[in-house]
């Protein structure tokens, strides 16, 4: 069998991964690395690739660049960190939406704040997977977990809204079945100089399909194709068609502000140039 491009992303000796069989995991994995496969700018020497704890954040073993596996609800401070020490060097964030919102929920809002230059990839499957089960907080409400055996009475985090409000400058939501769709996202959002945020909804069908009677994997998946509404299309929808299942995908903002390295390293500079 002939070896793809973008395998050579992957360190081969690492797989197969421990991903359960039908879990969206390995489809953002592979989506991320045919993004920047495609991206001028992006090698495997100037990549770092940073995760938390969670399903998700297993990936970073998984990619070959340098990666970093760090604590729960940790990845976007460490990899400010590395931004703010190498700025020339590109950092993505793997992480999920327990480790991005919940445990590192300050750390998400003040790296969208502070426009951290961080590519965040939050992989959405609505609940905590590896850790048991858990509700999180983008778990529907009325949807069952371990922590909510008669349905989560918990409202859920839109992250997309909450990333722009708290000041990212690149912000999107795609799915594991729109793969075309989220490989060109995030490519999109490699090109920003700020925080970018891409929330990618992945099926989990041991955590949160079976439990919540979603059916097989390829079931979920026709549930995002069938719920999924392109946000040109959703913008014109008017309010009552737009129903509890059914959300918005697409890229829902873009600005221009100064990157967060940018404006430290300045503050280096005069406070260099003030003590001579
Ligand atoms: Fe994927 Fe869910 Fe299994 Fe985790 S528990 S590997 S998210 S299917």
């Amino acid at each position: 069998m002939t070896e793809r491009s973008y395998e050579k992303f992957f360190r081969q000796n690492r797989l197969p991964h421990l991903w359960c069989p039908g879990c969206g995991n390995g489809i953002v994995m592979k989506a991320i690395v045919q993004a920047i496969e495609k991206h001028e700018g992006y090698t495997q020497d100037n990549t770092v690739i940073v995760s938390g704890i969670g399903c998700s954040s297993r990936a970073s073993g998984y990619m070959d660049f340098d990666t970093l596996h760090t604590a729960h609800g940790r990845a976007i401070p460490f990899a400010t960190g590395i931004k703010l020490a190498r700025p020339e060097l590109n950092v993505i964030v793997i992480t999920g939406d327990g480790d991005c919102t919940a445990i590192g929920g300050n750390h998400f809002i003040h790296g969208c704040r502070r426009n951290v230059d961080l590519t965040v990839i939050m992989f959405n499957n609505n609940i905590y997977g590896m850790t048991g089960g858990q509700a999180s907080p983008t778990t529907p409400l009325g949807k069952k977990a371990t922590t909510a055996p008669y349905g989560s009475v918990d409202r859920t985090f839109d992250s997309c809204k909450l990333a722009e409000a708290a000041g990212a400058t690149f912000v999107a939501r795609s799915t594991a079945f729109h793969v075309q769709h989220l490989v060109k996202t995030i490519d999109e959002a490699l090109d920003n100089h700020g925080f970018s945020f891409i929330e990618a909804l992945v099926q989990c069908p041991t955590a949160y399909g079976r439990r919540n009677k979603m059916g097989d994997p390829a079931k979920m998946m026709e549930w995002m194709r069938d719920n999924a509404v392109m946000k040109t299309a959703w913008d014109k929808l008017p309010d009552e068609k737009k129903s509890e299942e059914k959300f918005p995908i697409g890229v829902f903002y873009k600005a221009e502000a100064q990157p967060y390295d940018a404006a430290y390293h300045h503050v280096i500079e005069i406070a260099g140039g003030a003590a001579q």
